[in-house]
């Protein structure tokens, strides 16, 4: 409880960002505290302990952030999850629907293998659409899914339900 509110007193609202209507939750100034970036990166890295991943994966660009230190504090590997186009090796990509159109997302073909259980990492669940297409592509890259961990969860976007059938099972963590 107490870290839940350490969290939530460093994240700021930002009205009509990025568009008019919408408010963004915005994560710069927790990352600029040290004792609540480092309150997080704890928390993150007790969850991939709590269930048993040896990988976490980030998503671009916030996610990357927080599963990096997350990885290290954690000793375990860290891969990346990217916008089309940024990886350099052979990759599986997975389309999604924005509210305005669609996103295409990428892992490295053998970034996992049958047998690693990994975490997934991002800041904010919205709608879920970027969760649940990472989720699919961890299990096509031959992995488990061990868990999808958040920051914080637009509770009012409903992506816990969006997800439920693409987490199959496995633990969804907003901090
Ligand atoms: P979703 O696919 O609708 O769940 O959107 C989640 C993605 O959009 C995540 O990668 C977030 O980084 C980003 N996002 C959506 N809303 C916010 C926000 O209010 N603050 C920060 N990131 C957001």
């Amino acid at each position: 409880a107490a870290l839940r509110e350490l969290l939530l007193s460093r994240i700021t609202d930002v009205p009509d960002y990025p568009q008019p209507g919408v408010v963004f939750k915005d994560i710069t100034p927790l990352l600029a505290d040290a004792a609540a970036f480092g309150a997080l990166t704890d928390a993150l890295a007790e969850l991939c302990v709590r269930h048993r991943a040896d990988k976490i994966a980030g998503l671009e660009a916030r996610g990357f952030i927080l599963a990096a230190p997350a990885a290290i504090r954690a000793g375990v590997g860290f891969v990346p999850v990217r916008k089309a186009g940024k990886l350099p090796g052979a990759t599986l990509g997975q389309t999604y629907d924005l509210e305005y159109g669609r996103a295409e997302i990428e892992i490295h073909a053998d970034a996992l293998e049958p047998g690693d259980r990994v975490l997934v990492i991002d800041d904010v669940l919205a709608t879920g659409g970027t969760a649940d297409a990472s989720l699919q592509l961890v299990r096509r890259a031959g992995a488990e899914v061990a868990g999808l961990a958040v920051l914080l969860e637009l509770g009012f976007l409903e992506g816990r339900k969006r997800l439920e059938a693409g987490l199959k099972g496995a633990p969804l963590e907003a901090l």
